[in-house]
């Protein structure tokens, strides 16, 4: 087989068989094929589609570049979340403490391998990496511990998860080709195959701050993505819900520790985050077998955090994995940035919309996210967002809260140009 052929008859519009999928995706893994080859067909796959075979050949060929994790000595269906990516999503760290303590009656664990995150959306990973003392890599026994003693785990991807996903990944991260529905499919669901879990909730964000920005991209991308599942006897469910602000208030790794506490504790019965973690815990406790329909899974969902025992059961994970269950009742205990800068409103009226992509930016640049996978991370550095689109405000009222090492870096008059008012 020759790379100029595969480039040439993607090019050209024909589809790609299996095994010519197979060969390429060797021989990304191998490294035999030069990535300049490698990024020209990802560009033709971009231009030219795949169609439903070539995306399924594709997802398996990635999932079979590297390990794939065995569950079967935990008993029971293990569930996993998927979120195609959003400013302040933190649902993980709720949703994952309610359906251990939902399902553990009904035989049902929640299992996750969560990424880092990159340019203008977070990572879980990197969120819980704040609790002092917190491993975000756990071996595949301590998974299994984790998983078969609290019912909720959650670690870091292993490197040897996936490999061929990593090199194209950053391939298209550098060529203009992150934005493909076959490409996002096999990255996606590559890893939630080689994780190992039976069943599958996917949170496809649909808006300005989303990889999808309209309803019908949305729902072709949720539509290929549970093609993909079911043809490997997953059991999938895809939500598409909205990405047109940030989710909640906190923006930032130790601020989004904070902010999933106090949803856990009961803190924010009315936030959008609140609404969208509670409903995806209920649909995973549908899917997976705890309960028949979402009223009693709602029921559950809300008696886990009135009891307590959600919370109860994010500690007992964050003493699992080293972490200081300490911090998640003092805040103080969490990374403290040295400086804050509140950005007040310069007009009266209602607002109309905030620009998530942006806040994600400036929040990476503050040291909240990274630019490339190698920058260090500031844990403490982020933004609190003290409005909502909708909002009535007044001239002189908060906007934002920065939480940073140097607050003479943050150019209010360029923050206050990501929300827009009613005119
Ligand atoms: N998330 C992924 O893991 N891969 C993509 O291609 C896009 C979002």
């Amino acid at each position: 087989m020759r790379m100029y052929d595969l480039i040439y008859a993607k090019k050209s519009g024909q589809a790609l068989g299996s095994e010519a999928i197979s060969w390429w995706i060797k021989g990304v893994t191998s490294g035999s094929i030069p990535d300049e080859q490698s990024t020209a067909l990802l560009m033709a796959i971009c231009w030219q589609g795949m169609n439903t075979e070539e995306t399924l050949a594709l997802t398996l060929a990635m999932r079979d570049s590297g390990h794939r994790m065995d569950l079967s000595a935990v008993p029971g269906i293990k569930i996993d979340k998927h979120s195609t990516g959003g400013v302040g999503d933190k649902t993980t760290m709720i949703l994952g403490p309610i359906v251990a303590c939902c399902g553990k009656d009904y035989g049902l664990s929640c299992a996750m391998f969560s990424g880092r995150g990159l340019g203008h959306t977070g990572g879980t990973v990197d969120k819980l990496a704040s609790i002092p003392g917190f491993r975000v890599e756990l071996s595949e026994t301590d998974f299994l511990g984790c998983l078969k003693q609290i019912g909720f785990a959650n670690s870091a991807q292993t490197l040897d998860i996936c490999p061929a996903d990593r090199k194209l990944y950053a391939l298209r991260d550098i060529s203009a080709t992150v934005e493909s529905i076959p490409l996002i499919t096999a990255s996606i669901m590559s890893k939630k195959l080689a994780g190992g879990a039976d069943a599958l909730v996917l949170d496809v964000k649909c808006g300005t701050g989303a990889f999808m920005k309209n309803q019908p991209d949305a729902q072709t991308l949720a539509d290929s993505l549970v093609d993909v599942g079911k043809a490997n006897g997953m059991k999938i469910k895809a939500l598409i819900t909205p990405m047109n602000e940030p989710l909640g208030w906190a923006i930032g790794n130790a601020l989004e520790v904070m902010e999933a506490v106090e949803i856990l504790k009961d803190q924010h019965s009315d936030s959008d985050l609140t609404k969208l973690s509670f409903r995806l815990a209920a649909e995973m406790l549908v899917l997976g077998g705890a309960t028949r329909d979402m009223d009693s899974a709602n029921k559950l969902v809300l008696n886990s955090i009135k009891s307590g025992y959600a919370f109860e059961t994010f500690q007992k994970f964050t003493a699992f994995c080293g972490g200081d269950p300490k911090a998640l009742e003092d805040f103080s205990k969490l990374p403290q940035a040295p400086e804050k800068l509140i950005v007040n409103s310069e007009q009266t009226g209602t607002i109309k919309s905030i620009d998530s992509r942006e806040l994600g930016v400036f929040a990476m640049n503050l040291g909240a996210g990274r630019k490339k996978l190698s920058d260090i991370l500031d844990p403490a550095a982020g933004i609190r967002v003290h409005i909502k689109v909708g909002d009535s405000v007044k001239i002189g009222q908060p906007l934002f809260t920065f939480y940073c090492r140097d607050k003479s870096e943050i150019i209010a008059n360029d923050v206050i140009k990501c929300v827009k008012f009613v005119e």
